[in-house]
């Protein structure tokens, strides 16, 4: 599943290339994608409109119209956005399409599972936004101690209460704070959390460059080669092995000598 640093780009990239440009045409392929929204209200929404920015929440992408409408899009597990010339023959998975003059923004998912709406009640329910101005030291003491019991991965990843950390990045910041995953969050000592709120915007910073690099301009993609940790064999900073165990029913990686 795309992340904060991955949707960042995503939205970087499909700004340069949609902004401003008139959406001619567009199809409902596979309309369980569309929620709160018929296919007719889909094409009446977008078509002859154009959109005016593009905005990262969590882990959703908001297009905002002409029209002042919002379209908000959650890729899920295994949808992705393509930027494809129109006459590029269209995929079996592809779910739907919005037309430009000579290229075509189209949403492919083979599981339909990505979820697209105007119904923007789904945005409000995003936690902080670990890059804002928002994010404090204090707030992050607060969503630690908010229930006795829990552990600090299962608090981080919960897009309620932080946006846009998953299953990667989660790794690599308590790896980078020296933090074990299964700690009690509600425990932490101060050091500690001073730790992971100087490694949380740190990751995703420096992963926002790196897959800014990787992506060159494409909409999708989830570059993961420059981990520290995530799916690797060996701690960069101790050589140790690293570890995997099922934490909250996810694999979970971390370094069994520099994380304690
Ligand atoms: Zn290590």
């Amino acid at each position: 599943m795309p992340e904060l640093p991955d949707l960042e780009i995503y939205k970087e990239n499909l700004k340069s290339k949609i902004l401003n440009k008139k959406i001619i045409g567009a199809s409902v392929l596979k309309p369980q994608v569309l929620k709160q929204l018929s296919a007719s209200n889909f094409n009446r929404k977008t078509v002859g409109k154009t959109v005016k920015n593009i905005e990262r929440q969590g882990k959703f992408l908001v297009f905002n119209f002409s029209s002042k409408e919002k379209m908000v899009i959650h890729l899920m597990l295994y949808g992705q956005l393509q930027w494809v010339k129109t006459t590029e023959k269209k995929s079996a998975d592809a779910c739907l399409i919005l037309e430009f003059k000579d290229n075509s923004l189209r949403f492919v998912d083979g599981t339909a599972w990505m979820k697209v709406t105007f119904d923007s009640k789904e945005i409000d329910k995003v936690g902080l936004e670990p890059l804002s101005v928002e994010f404090t030291k204090e707030k992050l003491q607060k969503i630690l101690k908010k229930k006795r019991l829990g552990n600090v991965k299962e608090r981080l990843v919960d897009q309620k209460l932080i946006a846009g950390i998953g299953n990667a990045y989660v790794d690599e910041i308590l790896w980078k704070a020296r933090i074990h995953p299964a700690r009690v969050a509600s425990l932490l000592k101060n050091n500690e959390i001073k730790s992971l709120y100087q490694a949380i915007p740190k990751i995703l910073r420096e992963a926002v460059g790196e897959v800014r690099k990787r992506l060159k301009g494409e909409v999708s993609g989830e570059p993961r080669d420059f981990l520290a940790i995530h799916r690797k064999k060996e701690c960069p900073q101790c050589g140790a092995k690293i570890k995997r165990i099922e934490l909250n029913k996810k694999g979970t990686y971390f370094c069994p000598s520099c994380q304690k």
